[in-house]
């Protein structure tokens, strides 16, 4: 009987071990209470057991956390491609800061951050895209940034608040500085910080795939900037006259017909100012090219100086320039050509740090629809009056209409 039960006891021992070796961990022997070898053996098995099941549920943990890792990064990877794709198609920088806000937010969830992109002068950054609590302020100078002063992403953890950036307004957790860069050029700098002081919450900690996700948002969007602000430039020198920074004549040709029809939509007018230096073949005879070169800046300086907002100054050909003044009448225009011209006459112009005699500008007058209903009949109406103040004797203005 003793022999019976004894191996009914040991029977239960392979039993358990049976399971254990097939995965199944829950089973555990219950010991007799005769504290003997088998007993020992139960608690033993048990013990196993116990010890495996922990091992098996800590290591389900962490394929569930790394399963979730993965996602995220495949997400990321994803994201970051489409934001690539999205900035290709970008025509402007304010559309590019559209889309970059819009898939970083979704990139780091919880986190604060900032892109900032230094202003023309190259002095100060700017805020241009932000989400979350804004991490710095919304300008500040290069100095106040570790990351753009050493050239490379600088990294402020727990509780060195010694190192962080002084542009930093609020630290609120973990934080990252990464300068962007593109073609050689430092461009601005994308700012990402976590929020350590809530603890316990998800996806609010500034993690080491979260940095890196971070360099290669950076790397991605600041390549992209630069070439939209790139074409930008050429753009702008596509209209723009190279030694005046004036707009070029093709410019200006589109623009008028565009303010034509805007001007009937509205029912307004439309002037144009067309100047003409005087005696200016005489000018280059008595000083020479290169003073004619630097006569003609002053002139270009003092009209884009008399421009008011919504006026377009170009120079026209040679030494000719046209001003085209949205919604004026008669009178006014007038006035702004008279004031122009006194502005010219009284320039003053250095070249070789020596003062060169100032000249002297015509300039006729004409308006839409008042002296023509096309772009050509309006300008031609200008140049003719133009040539009556030549005629004049230069140094005047003359209106559209006159004998
Ligand atoms: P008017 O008072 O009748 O306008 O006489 P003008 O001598 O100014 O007119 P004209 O059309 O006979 O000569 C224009 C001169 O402008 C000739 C040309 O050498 C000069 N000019 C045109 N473009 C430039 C330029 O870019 N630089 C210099 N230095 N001179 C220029
Ligand atoms: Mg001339
Ligand atoms: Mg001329």
């Amino acid at each position: 009987m003793t022999g019976a039960v004894e191996r009914d006891r040991i029977a239960e021992v392979v039993s358990l071990l049976t399971q254990l070796a097939r995965g199944e961990l829950s089973g555990r022997g219950v010991p007799s209470g005769a504290d003997d070898e088998v007993d020992a053996l139960i608690v033993g098995v048990n013990m196993l057991a116990e010890e495996l099941e922990a091992r098996r549920s800590e290591l389900e943990d962490r394929v569930r956390d790394r399963t979730i890792e993965l996602e995220q990064l495949n997400h990321d990877i994803m994201r970051l491609a489409e934001l690539g794709n999205l900035l290709q198609a970008c025509g402007d920088p304010g559309e590019a800061y559209e889309v970059i806000e819009q898939v970083v937010t979704l990139m780091f969830p919880g986190l604060s951050g900032a892109l900032y992109l230094f202003n023309a002068s190259r002095n100060l950054l700017e805020v241009k895209v932000a989400w979350g609590h804004l991490p710095s302020g919304q300008v500040f100078p290069r100095e106040k940034c570790w990351g753009l002063r050493r050239g490379q992403a600088h990294l402020v953890m727990g509780e060195a608040l010694r190192l962080s950036c002084p542009h930093t307004q609020q630290r609120l957790g973990d934080s990252i500085c990464i300068p962007m860069a593109a073609h050689g050029e430092t461009l601005g700098m994308l700012h990402l910080m976590g929020h350590n002081l809530q603890p316990g919450q998800q996806g609010r900690m500034l993690t080491e795939a979260k940095q890196q996700l971070g360099v290669a948002v950076a790397e991605q969007t600041s390549l992209a900037l630069a070439n939209i602000q790139m074409r930008a430039a050429l753009r702008q020198l596509a209209l723009r006259d190279q030694m005046t920074g004036l707009f070029n004549r093709r410019f200006v040709e589109e623009w008028v017909e565009r303010e034509i029809s805007r001007a009937d939509n509205a029912g307004t007018s439309l002037g144009i100012i067309m100047v003409d230096i005087d005696h200016f073949k005489q000018y280059n005879d008595d000083y020479g090219h290169d003073a004619g070169d630097a006569v003609l800046g002053a002139v270009a300086a003092v009209i884009r100086d008399s421009a008011r907002g919504g006026d377009v100054p170009c120079r026209y050909g040679g030494e000719e320039f046209l001003i085209l003044v949205a919604d004026i009448d008669r009178d006014t225009l007038m006035v702004r050509a008279e004031l122009l011209r006194e502005n010219v006459a009284r320039a003053r112009v250095e070249h070789l740090g020596a003062h060169l005699p100032t000249v002297t500008v015509s300039a006729g007058l004409a308006l839409y629809p008042e002296h023509g209903a096309t772009q050509a009949e309006v300008i031609k109406e200008a140049d003719t009056a133009l040539y009556t103040a030549k005629r004049r004797g230069r140094n005047c203005v003359v209106t559209a209409g006159a004998e």
